[in-house]
């Protein structure tokens, strides 16, 4: 190292603010305060810390030699100065639009998200919320999941996220995205508070939005609507009857009782809230939801939050941009223009866009390409910065704590892999914020989708677990991870997922429960039969099919329904097993929506027992 030339200690310091980005080195620190690469050097090894010129520093190094020379500084993450400098190409004359102050805007429709713990019906009153209210004149359409619909009550539109799960809504608001406005939180009345109500109780308070309850399930023999009431109420909602000031709801999503009222009381709450946006100039709001659809390309969810998105529109969102070739409802109809809290899709785009990216119509098609590629530019070079950093000595999640009780430092190297964009930004944002000094973690890859050889090949060779979040491995990566010995761990609620993570952490990883999938079907067709209802005529394709044995059905390798096997067929005979290379009957029960081409994965679960040393 060679070194420069050390600076007098009257040299003045820069007036004012200085930005300084996290992670700098000495040799980009120093200059920016006047000093040199030495200064910097020299000073902190005077504190005991040995650095060289070209390393990282922490933010406790930068701010210990701001505060030496008595410098102002602001640390900021890469790239949020150049960040601040796109957005200020974007608004050349949209001040009008983005002054933050909507006094006087038109009124527009409340923006709903639905929460509350597993199973307590969120995605079954979604749908029949959504069913029985259609926007009038759409009925007869064919629905497609988008991210979020719209329904109207008397002549006014309520617009529902259709993603329902509260880390992707802090997701979203951890990326500066506030596209929620009301909560309705679902509890069951027959289990009543559990830990994801109160996780959703908690976020809810945390983005300070309004919770509407709806106790559901009332139909159920088991209901009982005042525990579940009382339970909530520990909790800081006291239900307007009881002299607090929230809303309760008491619903049947199943048999459709109640949703009237609750639809009412959401609307009064609005009325209350006061929501307004501007409907004119150009539009911006949030991504909700984006996919790479084969026929169509980039496929964008976005909520619009101000102006008027129009086909046509040069458009930014995070990375992606392009003129909006066009824009499609929750029904596939195109329309022309979307105003204030309509959620619509947006084709056009050059790539898939990240849930939770903000949106916004540029001034025209050059700054939009501009500001696109320079946020690509510095998010390639911030994350080959982290991945090259994941790729340095990996560990197994049951390794970490070995390392840790030795004192090492540990790195956990990851391979995410999810349904959706939402869900993969929302795991990936809860793991991180369980990373601590003794642990590291890197992301070597993110993705959507099933887990598949290319992954595990990709964990083999980055020594690196791969988490997936509602999605399973198909057979050829479940055999190359044997092989390979490659960890895949796969979860379908994010607090067991931390849970682990966090046992890992602490050294504590409870047992293992392995699942052994002990057979594999395709769908082929669906039959209806009377009195039984709908039944999957399947080919067993590997092991053997069970009655009785756990179940769960993929489409595309992502998890769409967890049950159990009810009732087995062969022709017409009942039977108990039916091996590889045979047709059967799978009956559904109360699980309808499975298509030909879909899987049906049959397994057990079996502890494994654990060495206490790696
Ligand atoms: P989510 O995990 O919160 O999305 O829950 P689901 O909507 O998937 O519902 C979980 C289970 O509860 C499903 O089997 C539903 O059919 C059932 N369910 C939902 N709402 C009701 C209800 O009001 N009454 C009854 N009896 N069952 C319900």
């Amino acid at each position: 190292m060679d070194v420069p030339s050390y600076t007098p200690l009257d040299t003045p310091i820069p007036a004012g603010e200085v930005v300084i980005e996290r992670a700098s080195t000495a040799q980009d620190l120093g200059p920016k305060l006047n000093r040199t690469a030495a200064d910097v050097v020299r000073f902190l090894m005077h504190q005991g810390e040995m650095v060289t010129a070209t390393q990282s520093l922490s933010d406790d190094m930068i701010e210990l030699f701001a505060a030496e020379l008595g410098a102002d500084i602001r640390l900021v993450d890469p790239g949020e100065e150049q960040e601040l400098e796109l957005q200020k190409l974007l608004e050349v004359g949209t001040a009008d639009l983005f002054d933050g102050d909507d006094s006087g805007a038109p009124g527009r429709p409340p923006v709903v998200t639905v929460m509350g713990h597993v199973d307590h019906g969120k995605t079954l009153l979604l749908d029949r919320i959504r069913s029985a209210n259609v926007v009038a004149g759409e009925a007869g359409g064919i629905t497609q999941h988008i991210g979020a619909y719209q329904v109207e009550r008397d002549g006014k539109r309520i617009t529902f996220i259709d993603t329902p799960g509260h880390e992707a809504f802090t997701a979203m608001r951890a990326r500066g995205a506030d596209a929620t406005d009301i909560v309705v939180l679902v509890v069951a009345a027959d289990d009543g508070v559990m830990p994801q109500t109160i996780e959703a109780i908690n976020h809810a308070k945390a983005a300070e939005v309004p919770i509407v309850v709806a106790v559901n399930k009332i139909d159920r023999d088991n209901a009982d609507v005042q525990k579940t009431m009382a339970g909530v109420a520990e909790h800081g909602l006291v239900p307007e009857v009881w002299g607090g000031d929230t809303i309760f709801c008491e619903v049947s999503a199943l048999h459709e009782t109640g949703l009237e009222d609750l639809l009412d009381q959401v609307l009064l709450l609005a009325e209350v809230e006061d929501l307004q946006a501007p409907e004119e100039g150009r539009a911006g709001g949030v991504v909700l939801e984006a996919h790479l659809d084969i026929g169509r390309g980039p496929v964008a969810t976005v909520l619009v939050q101000r102006g008027m998105l129009e086909a046509g529109d040069p458009v930014v969102a995070g990375a992606a941009w392009g003129r909006v070739r066009a824009l499609l409802d929750d029904r596939g109809d195109v329309l022309h223009q979307a105003g204030p809290s309509t959620p619509v899709q947006v084709l056009g785009l050059s790539e898939v866009a990240e849930a939770g990216d903000p949106f916004v119509v540029a001034p025209n098609e050059k700054v939009a390409g501009r500001v696109a590629s320079a946020r690509e530019h510095w998010q390639r070079q911030s994350s080959l910065g982290r991945d090259a950093h994941a790729l340095s000595g990996g560990a197994r999640l049951e390794d970490i704590f070995t390392r840790i009780s030795r004192g090492e430092a540990a790195t956990l190297n990851l391979i995410v892999k999810a349904d959706a964009n939402g869900s993969l930004e929302a795991v990936t944002g809860s793991v991180r914020k369980l990373e601590a000094d003794e642990v590291r973690i890197g992301f070597v890859h993110r993705g959507v989708g099933g887990i598949t050889e290319s992954d595990v090949g990709l964990a083999a060779a980055a020594n690196a677990t791969i988490i997936g979040f509602n999605v399973r491995p198909d057979r050829k990566a479940r055999e190359t991870a044997e092989a390979e010995n490659v960890e895949i761990r796969t979860y379908e609620i994010i607090y067991k997922l931390l849970e682990d993570m966090e046992s890992a952490r602490a050294g504590m990883l409870a047992p293992e429960i392995e699942e052994v999938v002990t057979g594999e079907a395709e769908v082929r067709e669906i039959f209806r039969v009377p009195r039984v209802g709908a039944v999957a005529g399947c080919y067993v394709q590997n092991g053997e099919i069970r009655r009785g044995s756990r179940v769960r059905f993929l489409r595309d390798g992502a998890v769409i329904w967890k049950g159990a096997v009810s009732s087995l067929k062969r022709f017409k005979e009942d039977v108990r097993t039916v091996s590889s290379g045979y047709e059967c009957g799978v009956g559904l029960s109360d699980f309808q929506d499975l298509r030909s081409g879909d899987v049906i994965e049959t397994y057990e679960e079996r502890e494994i027992a654990r060495t206490s040393e790696g």
